[in-house]
């Protein structure tokens, strides 16, 4: 299978002719070997357009909807960048080719150490990954220039508001567990004042954490 040509048509057709078409995100597309970041029984259907599976019961987003936040995100080179909710650590691999630095937390041990594993493979070394409640944000990793989150909550956590820069943005799904959520965009200004923004409805796994949804009953 040639991955090298799936790839550039998946920036084509589900992200370009959407309507994202900056330069800077499409090549940041191009360098990520999305095939890598999912189980290997799946590496056929990498460059498909949806969310697929991954380990722990989790998903990797659809292409687009990781397009979409990260664009809504603003990203510049000198950014330092938090991603809540890594999984498969694919949107922190896109993520870091356009800021300084990412430092992506997941819940789920065994995600955050594969994801790890890969960075340090593939070589993206400008992206640390750290296991643990990204609802409570990475304080000793603060202040960040943006939060990306790709789990959805109740409402935007204090917490991230708190370790934002001023000019700052957090972008992260709100809403209810199940079903439809809607894509906010929130944004300090230079006074520190948040204003948010309702970007688009869409469909996320449930952020869990003490600033976010209880873990789910297994009884
Ligand atoms: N961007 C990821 C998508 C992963 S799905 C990718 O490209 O693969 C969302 C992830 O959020 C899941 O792996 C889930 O375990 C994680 N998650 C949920 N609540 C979290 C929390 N409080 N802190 C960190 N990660 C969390």
């Amino acid at each position: 299978m040639d991955f090298a040509a799936a790839r550039e048509r998946m920036i084509e057709r589900q992200i370009a002719a959407r309507g994202i078409d900056d330069p800077r995100l499409l090549d940041a597309f191009r360098t990520v070997p999305r095939e890598l970041f999912v189980p290997l029984e799946l590496q056929p259907r990498a460059y498909n357009d949806c969310a697929l599976p991954i380990e722990a019961g989790q998903t990797i987003s659809q292409p687009f909807i990781v397009a979409l936040t990260i664009d809504a995100a603003g990203i510049g080179p000198h950014d330092r960048v938090l991603e809540v909710g890594a999984g498969s650590g694919y949107a922190a691999a896109v993520t870091s080719r356009l800021a300084r630095a990412v430092i992506a937390v997941e819940r789920i041990p065994e995600l955050a150490r594969l994801a790890d594993e890969r960075m340090r493979r593939l070589g993206f070394d400008n992206v640390l990954v750290r296991q643990g409640d990204g609802s409570l944000g990475c304080p000793d990793q603060a202040p960040f220039d943006a939060i990306v989150c790709a789990a959805a909550g109740p409402q935007v956590p204090e917490a991230w508001l708190e370790q934002l820069t001023p000019g700052g943005r957090v972008v992260m799904p709100v809403g209810a567990m199940e079903g439809v959520q809607q894509l906010v965009r929130v944004t300090l200004d230079r006074a520190g004042r948040p204003r948010r923004e309702e970007l688009e409805p869409v469909r996320f796994v449930p952020l869990i954490g003490a600033q976010a949804y209880d873990e789910p009953d297994r009884s």
